[in-house]
């Protein structure tokens, strides 16, 4: 059989911005998702920037199947009855700045750009083991069937099991990762635009922060697709099986809050999916590269989760990008040995995916604090009712009312102590 110069595992954003890369250069590139076709397995929240896109498909959003673009941000605490938002909507956002799509579309057009610069894309086919040739990695195995290739690239996923048997990195824990669990709710166009204030093709991509997760570490999101609705919560899966909850209950719940109800009175749910999200930050990072081999996107553990964010696609197609350079420069010199695929780390530094990694080292940690979920979305709230209601009473300072509302609820060795925390992790 023929050796391709680069075989890719998995057709995710990752995967297909790697292979575009290689195959635009003149690499031969076969691409081996175990899909029906690229996209038919996975799911994410649908909120991604643009930069990185725009660099590698100038316009794309003309082209791609983008739902919509983002005009609205919004982030909103929750209490059972409640919720405090801020609420960010701006004109001087770029066209390309944001976009919501879904994945069974939009995975598709990027591998289709993958294979009209000549990758080969093979749907269907599982690769379930490693070929080797004197202790380098040289292919991989889908059953019977060998695929020889200069240089593997791994973009499988969170569960990347190849990633384990190359040795690149460990199994995850419960503790490692978060659950993703999503509805798509159908509703009328103008429905959408009216309930969100949007025009056109503008969207509003909405974070939750509080009651929706009975004070488990995480948060609920709602995006305005054209005419439907991505709704979701990511939660930390150690903690829901402490807490005996399941992330599919606390979906529910979260559809049953005032807020959230009344944004999709009248939808129906089209399609349910959950995932999981490596969200370590640089606690857990892999061996990039080995002889013969590369690991890139979840499959690396590479997801920025700063609590207002959670960006996965970026990082997943940045590295994608890098290793394919990585492969392109190797295969220059003849040489695929660790040494020489290490330039893929390299660049992963000089860019912004280990940077920002970097910058927000301390958030996962951070983030895992339950008064976030649950303290002080109550204080926050209590607060605001105080402000906006005049139960004929008498007014008393802000302070004052502060110090009322936290009482028995959080000391004010807790607020200062992750307020410093706060300033140090985010
Ligand atoms: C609920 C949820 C919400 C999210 N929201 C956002 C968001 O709003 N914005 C954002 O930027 N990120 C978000 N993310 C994260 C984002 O989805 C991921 O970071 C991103 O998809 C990673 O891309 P990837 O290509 O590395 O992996 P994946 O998208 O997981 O793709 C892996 C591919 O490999 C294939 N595969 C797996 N094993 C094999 C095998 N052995 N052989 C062949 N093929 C294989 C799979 O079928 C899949 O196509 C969210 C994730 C979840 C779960």
């Amino acid at each position: 059989m023929e050796k391709f110069d680069s075989i890719v595992v998995g057709a995710g954003p990752a995967g297909s911005a790697a292979a575009y890369v290689m195959a635009k250069a003149g690499l031969q590139v076969l691409v081996l998702e175990r899909g029906k076709y690229p996209g038919a397995k996975n799911m994410w929240g649908g909120a991604f920037f643009g930069p990185v896109m725009e660099k590698l498909f100038p316009d794309f959003w003309k082209d791609a199947p983008v739902e919509r673009s983002v005009s609205r941000h919004a982030i909103s605490l929750l209490t059972e009855h409640d919720s405090l938002s801020i609420d960010f909507k701006s004109e001087r956002f770029e066209k390309n700045h944001g976009f919501i799509v879904l994945r069974a579309k939009f995975d598709q057009w990027l591998a289709r750009k993958a294979e009209q610069a000549g990758a080969i894309i093979a749907t269907g086919l599982e690769a379930d083991d490693l070929l080797y040739e004197e202790g380098c990695v040289a292919g991989v195995k889908v059953g019977s069937e060998t695929f020889p290739a200069n240089a593997v690239i791994l973009a499988d996923g969170v569960n990347s099991l190849l990633a384990a048997k190359a040795g690149l990195r460990k199994e995850y824990s419960a503790h490692d990762v978060k659950q993703g669990v999503k509805e798509v709710i159908k509703l009328p166009r103008e429905v959408i635009e009216n309930r969100f204030g949007l025009k056109g093709d503008e969207g509003a991509a909405l974070e939750f922060i509080g009651s929706c997760t009975r004070g488990i570490p995480g948060g609920g999101f709602v995006y305005t697709n054209r005419d439907s609705l991505s709704v979701g919560l990511v939660v930390q899966l150690s903690s829901t099986v402490e807490h005996q909850t399941k992330a599919s209950d606390l979906l529910e719940d979260f559809k049953n809050h005032p807020l959230i109800r009344e944004y999709i009175r009248g939808g129906e749910t089209v399609e349910y999916s959950a995932h999981l999200i490596p969200v370590t930050g640089m606690k857990i990072l892999p061996q990039f590269a080995k002889d013969g081999i590369m690991i890139i996107g979840d499959a690396a553990g590479l997801v920025l989760g700063t609590g207002l964010i959670l960006e996965g696609a970026n990082f997943a197609m940045a590295s994608g990008i890098a290793a394919a350079e990585a492969v392109i420069k190797a295969r220059e010199a003849g040489n695929f040995t660790k040494a020489a695929l290490g330039h893929y780390e390299t660049l992963l530094r000089q860019g912004f995916v280990l940077n920002e990694l970097e910058t927000f080292k301390k958030a996962p940690e951070f983030l895992e604090n339950e008064r976030i979920y649950g303290a002080y979305p109550e204080l926050a709230c209590a607060l605001a009712l105080k402000a906006f209601e005049n139960d004929g009473s008498l007014r008393t300072g802000t302070f004052k009312a502060m110090r009322e509302s936290m009482k028995g609820k959080i000391s004010l060795w807790h607020l200062l102590t992750d307020a410093l925390k706060a300033k140090g992790a985010l």
